[in-house]
């Protein structure tokens, strides 16, 4: 089954023609103010996603190794890319709120858990988590996007 999912105004919609299995929840500051809350995104590996509209986005480099894009209408955060050179180039991050149907994704991770405010958090356990301190040896080479 393939997932669609578009930004609020329609302009771009976009139909992901990988599986999709999980979902995964960063914490970190930029994706809060990128997504206006936090930010649950799916992994799409590159050249798995066909998308309409592309005229209709806006790219945001927002560090040296990502970009994120939105729609240029109406400004819902649809997906965070890697640009660094390595295995994961090209990779995307989808927002799961875009997603026309998100039933049966599960949430199986959260990053910079950290950094999480105070005043929420996730129901039930089991997520593997992981601390800016983590990700960023995660990450071990050039300076995170997250910050
Ligand atoms: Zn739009
Ligand atoms: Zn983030």
């Amino acid at each position: 089954m393939s997932h669609t999912g578009s930004c609020v105004c329609g302009a771009v919609t976009f139909e992901i023609t990988t599986p999709v299995t999980e979902t995964g929840a960063c914490h970190c500051g930029m994706c809060r103010k990128w997504s206006g809350g936090v930010f649950l995104g799916v992994r799409v590996p590159k050249d798995g996603m066909t998308i309409h509209g592309k005229d209709n986005l806006t790219i945001y480099t927002s560090s040296e190794w990502a970009e994120r894009a939105f729609c240029k209408s109406c400004g819902a955060s649809v997906f965070y890319r890697v640009t660094a050179p390595g295995p994961m180039n090209g990779e995307m991050h989808v927002g799961l709120g875009t997603f026309s149907d998100a039933s049966n994704i599960p949430l199986t991770g959260e990053l910079y858990i950290d950094l999480k405010p105070d005043g929420y958090a996730f129901a039930g356990a089991g997520r593997h988590q992981m601390t800016e301190a983590e990700v960023i040896a995660m990450f071990a080479a050039p300076p995170p996007d997250h910050a």
